[in-house]
């Protein structure tokens, strides 16, 4: 086991360690139509989340990865999760009980026009029980005039209310350092832990068979392992070998406890999927193989590609096939995980167990990949053939070259080249390609930046 170790460099050869920080969490909380989603909006800087004029239609999107002065954070949108405005004080109650469980902070936004209602008090009685630190935005606060309206927010006895404008972006830098002040010193939680077992999520949307697949794995574990050397537990985590190698399955309460009756529960699914795929080290994205595949499962492929962890594809459900649907999801996989050929495929069932070991070789070997470090050496061996062989072309009479690269950090592979001039992005993939094909990275991501000298 080499986890962690520099290879023939030490640390000082590289910009970062082995270390993967799990990004803090906070919720943006409140009663409907105070402006939380256009909030989002602001603090993103997309129109991702989109602001909704019809209630009670459904949002596919629940968490986002926001950065403020270079603090990376996950932002979690609960607006959308109650459609109606009126007498529903327990339900917002609710659905904000379940946002702030899974935060480190929250942002409580109150509509300083109107001035708090009971079903603001409702979400206060929530917050005052968590004990999280909240931040308090007064929004709709869009010029001076409305300034003292947000100063009577102090009598939520939450501390000083921002006053903001979420419309126009009055106030809100202020209000984020605030936010950034509100969350703990310390990443709650890294993935650095030498030794201890692989952090395995297994993903995928409602019904692809994530519990049975759980279960199977459990069912054919010889012994109940909970006393691993050196390792806490997360209490939503399990122990679980198989093939004789134990993995933390992350978040399996989520897995096994049906949240399904709760409303809003598809936000709280796709949070969970955000959360696990930030702690996990590799994912297991499970898509019906019986069924065509969604723009739901490529939107958690790309989730677990953008959190740079490693991935192994799994067809559940493969029972179910017959050779006409086997013809067409060969065709989908063409079509619509292009983007995805480098992860592993494998084709399961969790009910019979067909391939079901299968499986445990693939995390193994997408793990390999994403800690993979090459030498220096090594790399500029490869390099100096590769631009031997393949030249850049000729760009305005100048030929950008690669001078020498650097593997700058692993899990996952990144790699910073140092170019003369800049490095057409046909180019940068063609060289990613060749790294993959070179250095057998399957199942990870692999990044590949230039520093260019003009
Ligand atoms: P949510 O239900 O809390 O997510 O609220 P939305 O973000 O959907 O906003 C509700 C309404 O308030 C929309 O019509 C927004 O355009 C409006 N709104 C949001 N923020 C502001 C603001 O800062 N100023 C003004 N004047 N209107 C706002
Ligand atoms: P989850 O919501 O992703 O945890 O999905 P479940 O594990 O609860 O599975 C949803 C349904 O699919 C259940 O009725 C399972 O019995 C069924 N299921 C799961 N895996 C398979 C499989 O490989 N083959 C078949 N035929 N059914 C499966």
């Amino acid at each position: 086991d080499t986890r962690g170790t520099d290879g023939e460099f030490g640390d000082g050869d590289f910009e970062g360690g082995g270390t993967t920080i799990v990004k803090p969490v906070v919720a943006v909380v409140g009663r409907p139509n105070v402006g939380k989603s256009t909030l989002v909006n602001r603090i993103i800087g997309r129109q991702e989340a989109v602001v909704q004029d019809v209630p009670g239609v459904t949002r596919d999107r629940v968490s986002y990865d926001a950065n403020w002065n270079g603090r990376e954070f996950i932002l979690v949108d609960t607006g959308g999760w109650v459609s109606d405005a009126t007498g529903m004080a327990a339900q917002i109650a609710e659905q904000a009980e379940m946002a702030i469980a899974a935060a480190d902070a929250v942002l409580f936004v109150v509509d300083a026009t109107v001035g708090t209602v009971d079903e603001d008090e409702a979400v206060v009685r929530v917050l005052r029980r968590s004990k999280k630190p909240v931040v308090l935005a007064a929004n709709k606060v869009d010029d001076a005039r409305t300034e003292a309206e947000a100063a009577s927010m102090w009598n939520l006895g939450l501390g000083q209310p921002w006053a903001v404008s979420a419309l126009h972006g009055r106030g809100t830098g202020d209000m984020l350092d605030a936010v950034l002040d509100a969350l703990p010193e310390a990443p709650r939680e890294t993935l650095e832990e030498i030794g201890g077992p692989r952090r395995v999520a297994l993903v995928g949307k409602p019904n692809v068979g994530k519990s049975s697949l759980l279960n199977k794995f459990a069912g054919q574990q010889r012994s109940v392992v909970d006393n691993v050397a050196g390792t806490t537990v997360d209490p939503v985590d399990e122990l679980v070998e198989v093939d004789g190698t134990v993995y933390r399955f992350i978040d399996t309460a989520g897995i096994r406890r049906r949240v399904k009756e709760a409303s809003g529960h598809e936000y709280y699914a796709s949070l969970r999927t955000h959360r696990a795929i930030e702690r996990a080290e590799c994912c297991v994205v499970l898509i019906e193989a019986a069924e065509e595949i969604t723009e739901q499962d490529l939107r958690i492929l790309s989730m677990v590609e953008d959190a740079g962890r490693a991935l192994v594809i799994a067809f559940n459900k493969w029972d179910l096939t017959d050779d006409e649907r086997r013809f067409y999801l060969d065709r989908e996989i063409e079509r619509d995980l292009h983007g995805f050929t480098w992860a592993a495929k494998v084709n399961i069932s969790a009910m019979t167990g067909r391939n079901v070991h299968k499986l445990s070789q693939a995390i193994e070997e997408a793990l390999t990949g994403w800690e993979t470090r090459i030498s220096t050496g090594k790399l500029n061996a490869f390099l100096g053939r590769l631009v031997a062989s393949h030249p850049h072309p000729v760009r305005g009479g100048k030929q950008p070259r690669i001078l020498f690269g650097t593997q700058a950090q692993n899990r996952p592979p990144t790699f910073v080249l140092f170019t003369s001039g800049k490095l057409d992005d046909g180019y940068l993939r063609f060289v990613e390609r060749r790294l993959r094909e070179e250095f057998d990275f399957t199942g990870t991501p692999v990044h590949v930046e230039m520093r260019a000298r003009e």
